[in-house]
């Protein structure tokens, strides 16, 4: 499970909730001025995140050897820098 827009689903970096073309058409900019309803969108998306991190860590050898610091080349291959290819996310999709 890759991190999607809360509204449109369109796979967006972790970083964000929506989608900059959401972000535009809705005008989402501060977290604090979103309508209720894009609030619960992203509620809802949180809480699917932090479902799948739970799973990942448990799961995911690549994702324990980040986490505890073993890092090597093998491990960076699946985290690129930008929201493209999170390998490892799409690897426990069910
Ligand atoms: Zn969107």
């Amino acid at each position: 499970m890759r991190p999607v827009c809360c509204i449109c689903g369109k796979p967006i970096t972790v970083r964000f909730w929506v989608c900059a073309a959401c972000e535009r058409a809705y005008h989402l900019g501060d977290f604090r001025d979103w309508p209720q309803w894009a609030k619960e969108l992203k509620a809802s998306e949180e809480r699917e995140r932090r479902r799948v991190e739970v799973l990942t860590l448990s799961d995911c050898p690549v994702a324990e050897r980040m986490v505890y610091g073993e890092l090597n080349d093998d491990a960076w291959h699946y985290y690129g820098d930008d929201d493209s290819e999170n390998v490892w996310h799409t690897e426990i999709d069910d």
